[in-house]
C-alpha cells in the first residue's frame, strides 16, 4: 500500500446510497474511495422503476422524502443532468368507495406532513390524464412526482465522483475489512487499501457486511419485477398507482410503458436476480390495464428482477454501527433510489460532524447480539406494500 490507497473514508458499495454518500463526504472534505465489486449502480439502483413519487412515501418519512424530492428538482446542479429526471406529476387512484376512503385517508394524512397532494375526482383527473381508463371513482394527484432513469445514474454518479476527486475501485469484492491501529484494512482479494472510516453500503448484502465486525443484522429481500413493453407513440404522462393494489405505470420518455410496483420474482442475495415468475406478471399487466385500457395489446420486450432491502421495522439504517468506532452504515430506505440523495446527505452531514437537518435511523434497534445504546428514529407508519 502506498499513500495513495490511504483515506479519510471507504464506501463499500457503489449504488446510489453509496455513491451519494461518498460524494456528500468528498465534498464536505474528506478523501474518499468506493469499492464496488461489479460496476457503479448494476444492482438495484441500475435496474429499478425510477419512480419519484411523494404519494407513496411511509408517512413517517416524509420530511425526508420532501428534502429528497427537492434534491431530485435541482439534480443538475448538485449531479449533472444526464439521469432523466421528468417532474410529470403522478395519480393515485381508487377503483372503489372503499379504496376512496382509504385514499382520502391517507392523502390527508401526508397532506398535514406537507405533502402536495390534491384529491380530485374521476373527470378532474381525466382532464390532467386523458389517457386514464371509466374505472376511477377517485384520484390523487401530486404535481411534483416524476421519474428519473436508474440506466442513466451510475455514469451521473460516476462523473460526479471523478470531479469531487473520489476514487472508484471497481470490479473488486470486498471480502474482510481488519482495524489495524487507528485505521481500518479493506481486503479485496489480493489488493488492499487503508481507511480511517467505513461507510457499509451494500443494500441487500448488508447483512454479510455486518459479519465482518461480528455484527448479526438480519436484512430481508425482497426480488421484486418489472416489465416493459415495446416503444409506442405517447399514450400517457403521469405516473400511475393505486390506492390498494401494487402498481406502477409510465411511459418513459422512448415510449417503453414501464410496469411494476413490488411483485415478487425469484431472486435473493446469495443466488441473485434467478428470474421472473409469470403469474404475478399476469396479475400485475391486468392493473395496469384497468388503469390504461390504451396498453392493451403491447408487446412485453423485457422482464427483469432487482434486488431490494428491507428491514423487518420498515425503517433504514443510517448511522453509526454500534460498538465499532469508525463504522458507519446507510441503506433500507423504501424507495431507496428517491431516497438516496438526501439519505446519503443526511450521513455525511453527521460524519462531517455537523448537525444534522433531521434523525438518523440507528442500526442498534435491528442488531440480534445485543448492541450498546439505544436510540430511536421516527417510527415506520405503515405496513403497507411497497409500490415503486
Ligand atoms: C425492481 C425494483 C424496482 C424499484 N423501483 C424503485 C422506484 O421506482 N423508485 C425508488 O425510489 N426506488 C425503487 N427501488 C428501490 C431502489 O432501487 C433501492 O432502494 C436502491 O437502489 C438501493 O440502493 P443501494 O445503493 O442501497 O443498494 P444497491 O443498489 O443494491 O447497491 C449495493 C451495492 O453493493 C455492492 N456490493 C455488495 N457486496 C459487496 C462487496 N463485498 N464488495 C463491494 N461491493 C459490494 C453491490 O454490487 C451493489 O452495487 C426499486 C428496487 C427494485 C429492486
Amino acid at each position: 500500500m502506498t499513500a495513495a490507497d490511504d483515506y479519510d473514508v471507504a464506501v463499500i458499495g457503489g449504488g446510489v446510497t453509496g455513491c451519494a454518500t461518498a460524494l456528500h463526504l468528498a465534498r464536505g472534505g474528506m478523501r474518499a474511495v468506493v469499492v464496488e465489486r461489479r460496476g457503479l449502480c448494476m444492482e438495484a439502483s441500475g435496474v429499478n422503476a425510477g419512480s419519484l413519487c411523494l404519494q407513496i412515501k411511509p408517512l413517517a418519512l416524509m420530511p425526508y422524502a420532501l428534502g429528497a424530492m427537492e434534491m431530485w428538482r435541482t439534480t443538475g446542479k448538485w449531479l449533472g443532468n444526464e439521469v432523466g429526471f421528468q417532474a410529470k406529476g403522478s395519480l393515485m387512484l381508487a377503483f372503489s368507495d372503499d379504496d376512496a376512503e382509504l385514499l382520502e385517508t391517507r392523502i390527508g394524512e401526508r397532506r398535514r406532513a406537507g405533502a402536495p397532494i390534491e384529491i380530485l375526482g374521476p373527470d378532474a383527473a381525466r382532464r390532467l390524464e386523458p389517457a386514464l381508463s371509466r374505472r376511477p371513482v377517485l384520484a390523487s394527484h401530486c404535481p411534483i412526482d416524476g421519474f428519473a432513469d436508474p440506466t442513466q445514474i451510475g455514469h451521473a454518479y460516476g462523473a460526479a465522483l471523478a470531479e469531487a476527486g473520489v476514487d472508484t475501485r471497481l470490479g473488486l469484492a470486498v471480502d474482510a475489512i481488519d482495524r489495524d491501529g487507528g485505521a481500518f484494512t479493506v481486503a479485496m482479494g489480493e489488493d488492499r487499501l487503508r481507511a480511517r472510516r467505513i461507510v457499509l453500503a451494500g443494500g441487500v448484502w448488508l447483512g454479510e457486511m455486518a459479519r465482518w465486525f461480528g455484527l448479526d443484522l438480519p436484512v430481508l429481500c425482497r426480488p421484486y419485477q418489472l416489465l416493459i413493453s415495446e416503444r409506442v407513440p405517447r399514450l400517457f404522462d403521469m405516473f400511475i398507482g393505486l390506492a390498494s393494489a401494487r402498481l406502477s405505470l409510465k411511459q418513459l420518455s422512448g415510449g417503453g410503458v414501464l410496469i411494476g410496483g413490488g411483485w415478487e420474482g425469484i431472486g435473493d442475495h446469495k443466488r441473485g436476480s434467478i428470474g421472473v415468475l409469470p403469474a404475478p406478471l399476469v396479475g400485475n399487466l391486468r392493473l395496469a390495464h384497468h388503469a390504461i385500457s390504451a396498453i392493451a395489446g403491447l408487446r412485453l420486450i423485457r422482464t427483469w428482477v432487482g434486488l431490494e432491502v428491507e428491514f423487518a421495522d420498515a425503517r433504514p439504517v443510517i448511522g453509526a454501527l454500534p460498538g465499532v468506532e469508525g463504522v458507519f452504515i446507510n441503506g433500507g430506505t423504501r424507495s431507496g433510489f428517491t431516497m438516496a440523495p438526501y439519505m446519503g446527505r443526511l450521513l455525511a452531514e453527521r460524519m462531517l460532524g455537523r448537525e444534522a437537518e433531521l434523525p438518523l435511523f440507528n442500526p442498534a434497534r435491528l442488531l440480534r447480539n445485543d448492541p450498546p445504546g439505544k436510540e430511536q428514529g421516527p417510527d415506520s407508519a405503515s405496513g403497507r406494500p411497497p409500490v415503486h
